[in-house]
C-alpha cells in the first residue's frame, strides 16, 4: 500500500468541528477541534505523514493546546507520535503500554523499515498518559471527548464518543467489511463481540472508522450480523477437532458466503479482508471446540 498526499475529508452530517485526515487507501485519522482543546486522535503511519496532518489543520489551532490519543498501538496508527513536541501529550489505554513492552512492537518496524524506506525514521514513541479500566473523558467545553476501553480488535484498543454529537470514533473496533479479532483466544473474540455492542448502544448518528472511509452507523449492525452467521454456521460443525480443521478452505466458509463485497473492491483489498476472515473463522472455530459461547 503507497501513500501518497493526505487529504481533508468529511461525511454528510458530520459536525464541522470533526475533521477526518485521510492518508490515502492506508488509513484515517481524525482532529476535534473543541472551545478549550483540540484533539488528535492517532498520528498515522509515519512522523512526516503525522507532520503534514498537523499542518493541513493549521488553521484550525489557534492557542488551544494539542492533545493526542493513540487509539492503538498498530503501526499505522502511532507511528507519526515522534514529530509531536515531547510536551505534547499522549493518551492512550494502558494495555498499550505493555504492546509496547513487547519485543513485538520493535520486530514490526524492523520489519516494515526493510520493506519501504518511508518508515526509516520512525522511532517508537509511547504514550505519556495512560487510563486503566473502561473509560475516561476530555472535557473541551462544548465537545466532551469520552475514551473507550473497546478491546478485542487489540487489547489497547480505545474509541472515541462525542455525545454531544452522537458521534463514536470507533478507529478500528468496527471495519468494513469486517472486523479482526486480535487472536484465537474465545476472551478476545467475547471482548471484540462486547465493544461492537457497546458501540451499537451508543445510537451514534455517525461511527467514524479508519479504514474504509465510511462513517455508516449501520456498519455496527453489519459487523454484528456477520460474527452471529459466523458462530451459527461453526456453530453446526460437530465439535472435534477433525470437522473444525481447514474450514476456510471449504464452502459455505468463505468470506463471500458472509458479507456481500462491493463488486467494485479492489480484487488486494478482498484478500486482506479474506485474510481477516480466516483469523475470525479460527477463532470462533476454538469457541467452538471450547464450547464458549462469545456472544
Ligand atoms: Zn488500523
Amino acid at each position: 500500500m503507497t501513500t501518497t498526499d493526505l487529504e481533508l475529508a468529511t461525511y454528510p452530517g458530520l459536525d464541522e468541528r470533526i475533521i477526518v485526515i485521510r492518508a490515502g487507501d492506508e488509513v484515517d485519522c481524525v482532529f476535534v477541534v473543541t472551545e478549550r482543546l483540540n484533539v488528535l486522535v492517532d498520528t498515522l503511519a509515519t512522523p512526516a505523514l503525522c507532520a503534514r496532518a498537523l499542518e493541513l489543520v493549521s488553521a484550525h489551532i489557534g492557542d488551544r493546546p494539542l492533545i493526542t490519543i493513540n487509539s492503538h498501538m498498530d503501526w499505522d496508527h502511532f507511528w507519526g507520535n515522534s514529530v509531536l513536541d515531547v510536551r505534547t501529550p499522549i493518551i492512550a489505554h494502558s494495555a498499550a503500554i505493555e504492546r509496547l513492552r513487547d519485543p513485538e512492537a520493535k520486530h514490526v518496524l524492523s520489519e516494515k523499515q526493510a520493506e519501504e524506506t518511508r518508515f526509516k525514521d520512525v522511532e517508537i514513541v509511547p504514550p505519556t498518559i495512560t487510563f486503566s479500566g473502561n473509560a475516561m473523558a476530555l472535557h473541551g467545553g462544548d465537545l466532551t471527548l469520552e475514551l473507550i476501553h473497546t478491546p478485542g480488535h487489540t487489547p489497547d484498543h480505545v474509541a472515541v464518543w462525542i455525545p454531544e454529537v452522537r458521534t463514536c470514533l470507533a478507529v478500528d473496533a468496527v471495519e468494513y467489511p469486517i472486523p479482526e479479532v486480535w487472536n484465537q483466544s474465545p476472551d478476545n473474540l467475547r471482548k471484540l463481540c462486547a465493544s461492537l455492542k457497546q458501540i451499537r448502544d451508543l445510537h451514534a448518528n455517525h461511527v467514524v472508522l479508519a479504514h474504509g472511509q465510511t462513517a455508516d452507523p449501520e456498519v455496527v449492525a453489519g459487523n454484528i450480523e456477520y460474527l452471529t452467521k459466523l458462530r451459527d454456521a461453526v456453530g453446526r460443525v460437530p465439535v472435534s477437532s477433525a470437522a473444525l480443521e481447514g474450514l476456510h478452505e471449504r464452502s459455505g466458509f468463505q468470506l463471500e458466503d458472509f458479507v456481500s463485497l462491493p463488486a467494485d473492491m479492489p480484487e488486494d483489498t478482498k484478500n486482506f479482508y479474506r485474510e481477516f476472515h480466516k483469523s475470525n473463522l479460527d477463532a470462533v472455530a476454538a469457541a467452538h471446540l471450547a464450547r464458549v459461547d462469545f456472544f
